[in-house]
């Protein structure tokens, strides 16, 4: 359903429509703190997600956010077969931030409060020293400063979309290399950066867009990547058209654009509608699920957090890509499209 659409929903029939779940809010005073905690399920194990602090123009947009990232991690941790569960969380950021250190903190409280149902993760906004602050009044943090034994989950985010490409490619064009592969990537920030970094060391041939100019001009020094605008990404005819930048890229205006063959990128909920996997499938694109190969990060941090270990997380990161072939594989055997194979899975683990 369409962002706009959404966020004149009624919160709790929204809810009931994702199949919570838990909501909290908590507010603070002193430290302007407006806060929501999402628990989409814990069926599996503790919910585990990224916390947002960004600009939302409601506190109503801010809700329906957290709600459909954590539903969308209980599909994403279940496809990954982890033991955990699908949460979320926003602070609204509004206005300048007295104390960055203290808001982080008091959120620790509001996360510790929830008794492990909840872990919170690096996302839009937050940084390895946020997650710090929080872990001041929590255990249950992760992605904290390397010297605290954690991380940016950025780089094993981008092993995941790279395997997801490959088995694309393999799948698509029964090639087992990247070489000469044409790949347009929309957003170089974090993920989309060393993307294309690996997919460089790979032999691809990269066109890049974004609104930060530096990103892009660091992409063309570093990989020789072509530069276009941002409103022309989707008309690149390439082999494979990467979203890593905003949520819902593929939509009714941009879908007949497309001259790609496949999308795999790292972006959440690139299709602005579940339905629009049908519309690629009979379009003859492939499209790689995002909550699938985009779940590299989450893999890393929940194995971290977990075990320690973070030799089996990226063993498991590099067998995303047998997972996407083994979608590909269902999808054309039962005719139907990806992202619909993808939910089936992980509604079949959700269910075991
Ligand atoms: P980021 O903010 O570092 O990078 C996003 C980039 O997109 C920025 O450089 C931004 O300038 C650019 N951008 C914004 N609007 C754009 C537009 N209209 N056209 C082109 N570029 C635009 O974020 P990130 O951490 O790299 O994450 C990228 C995407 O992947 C997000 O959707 C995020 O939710 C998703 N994701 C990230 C991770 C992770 O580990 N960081 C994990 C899973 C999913």
């Amino acid at each position: 359903m369409p962002q706009a659409v959404m966020s004149e929903r009624d919160i709790f029939e929204y809810a009931s429509y994702l199949g919570f779940g838990e909501i909290n809010m908590e507010v603070d005073h002193s430290t302007g703190m407006h806060a929501i905690i999402a628990v989409h399920s814990t069926k599996l194990g503790p919910a585990i997600g990224g916390t947002r602090f960004v600009h939302y123009v409601s506190s109503n947009e801010a809700i329906i956010d957290a709600l459909r990232l954590a539903a969308m991690m209980t599909y994403k941790a279940a496809i990954c077969g982890l033991k955990h569960g699908g949460g979320k969380s926003v602070i609204m950021k509004s206005g300048e931030i007295k104390n960055r250190k203290a808001l982080f903190e008091r959120f620790g409280k509001f996360v510790h409060k929830l008794e492990g149902r909840y872990i919170a993760a690096m996302d839009s906004g937050t940084t390895t020293t946020d997650m710090d602050s929080i872990s001041k009044n929590t255990d249950f943090v992760t992605c904290k400063s390397d010297e605290l034994g954690g991380g940016n989950p950025s780089s094993h985010t981008a092993l995941g979309v790279l395997r997801g490409i490959q088995a694309a490619i393999k799948f698509k064009m029964g090639q087992d290399n990247l070489n000469n592969v044409h790949v347009a990537i929309q957003g170089v920030g974090n993920v989309g950066y060393f993307l294309a970094k690996l997919l460089h060391e790979q032999g691809a041939k990269l066109t890049v867009c974004d609104v930060n100019h530096d990103a892009t001009r660091r992409c063309v020094e570093e990989f020789g990547a072509k530069e276009v605008d941002i409103g022309a990404i989707y008309d690149v005819a390439c082999d494979v058209f990467s979203p890593c930048a905003l949520g819902e890229s593929i939509n009714p205006k941009t879908i007949d654009r497309l001259k790609c063959k496949i999308i795999a990128g790292s972006a959440n909920n690139q299709l602005s509608h579940r339905s629009l996997g049908e519309v690629l499938h009979q379009h003859n694109i492939l499209f790689a699920p995002d909550f699938l190969i985009n779940s590299g990060g989450l893999i890393h941090v929940a194995e971290v957090y977990d075990h320690g270990n973070h030799e089996v997380a990226e063993q498991q990161i590099i067998n995303l890509y047998n997972e996407t072939l083994q979608i590909f594989e269902r999808a054309q055997a039962e005719n139907k499209s990806t992202n619909l194979i993808a939910r089936t899975i992980a509604e079949e683990r959700l269910n075991e």
